[in-house]
């Protein structure tokens, strides 16, 4: 009787975490390649989809090699989002067209930071991303995207010239563009984000984009003067991405993805791509116009 007390209350939790799991949206962390601090983030981005007590995560990571990759296939069809931390060599084409289809169908796909400098020659994956930067983008990618503040519209310049850049890392405010969206709905229309790379001049071809939100990149920081994208939705047949530009991390520093805003808007992003709404309510500790706030 003893150990039936001992052992009962340890069986309910179980017994109410497995009911939970049936019900949770089942999600993929793919990683493996990136010129960032992907071991570091990749169980910070695990724990953030997890804390919304919405999802389970499972992570998928590839080859350190070429060699090894054609090995590299994961069944994207288990799951309803795929997160990329990737930015690296290209995948077999048997699993760059699973994923294709994977999103093409109705999957949720979130591109974090550099996951939008990979893959320049694939066509599709930047469709699905929208705007990238780096490795030989150019005007050939697409127009160069930016928010005209005065008209308060999206821009596309088509003018030559180089695709992303960044100056040093410093924190910036975050502007809301399209507050109705259910991404935003709630969200302070403006806030401080923590010590980033602001990505600028990003390009692609920006089909069924929306920018939700901006940040201006300041010319004495090694900007373009510019609003520049920084978080995005982009539709690719049914499915819909998340495109979050923020979350640089190396040097055993991750403080852009500890910064509340970063956080909060990856996992409404997460659950929207996933089912096309958002449930989540904003937290007490969001940053604000003037304050940045950090998690540990
Ligand atoms: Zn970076």
């Amino acid at each position: 009787m003893k150990l039936f007390r001992r052992l009962a209350a340890p069986l309910f939790v179980l017994a109410l975490a497995t009911s939970a799991h049936a019900a949770a949206i089942k999600a993929l962390i793919v990683d493996g390649q990136n010129n960032h601090d992907w071991k570091g983030t990749t169980p910070g981005l695990k724990k953030y989809l997890e804390d919304t007590g919405l999802f389970t995560v499972d992570v998928a990571t590839t080859p350190g090699n070429k060699d090894d990759m054609p090995t590299f296939k994961p069944d994207f069809k288990k799951y309803r989002l795929v997160v990329s931390n990737y930015n690296g060599q290209d995948w077999p084409k048997e699993t760059q067209a699973a994923f294709e289809e994977f999103v093409r169908a109705g999957g949720g796909f979130i591109s974090v930071h550099a996951a939008n400098n990979s893959f320049p020659s694939w066509a599709a994956y930047n469709q699905m991303i929208g705007l990238g930067g780096w490795n030989g983008r150019s005007e050939k990618s697409g127009p160069y995207v930016y928010w005209e503040e005065k008209a308060a519209k999206v821009v596309k310049d088509l003018a030559p010239g180089r695709g992303g850049s960044h100056g040093p890392q410093h924190a910036f405010a975050v502007e809301t563009r399209e507050p109705q969206h259910p991404i935003m709905a709630g969200l302070p229309a403006k806030w401080m984000h923590a010590q980033d790379e602001l990505y600028d001049r990003l390009r692609g071809p920006a089909e069924n984009l929306t920018v939700l939100a901006t940040s201006f990149a300041p010319k004495d920081k090694g900007g373009t003067d510019r609003h520049e994208p920084m978080l995005m939705t982009i539709g690719f047949g049914q499915g819909r991405v998340f495109h979050t530009a923020m979350g640089h991390a190396g040097g055993g520093k991750r403080v852009a993805q500890q910064c509340v805003g970063f956080i909060v808007t990856f996992q409404r992003g997460a659950e929207w791509a996933a089912t096309g709404k958002v449930t989540q309510k904003i937290p007490a500790d969001f940053p604000t116009a003037d304050q940045i706030r950090l998690r540990e």
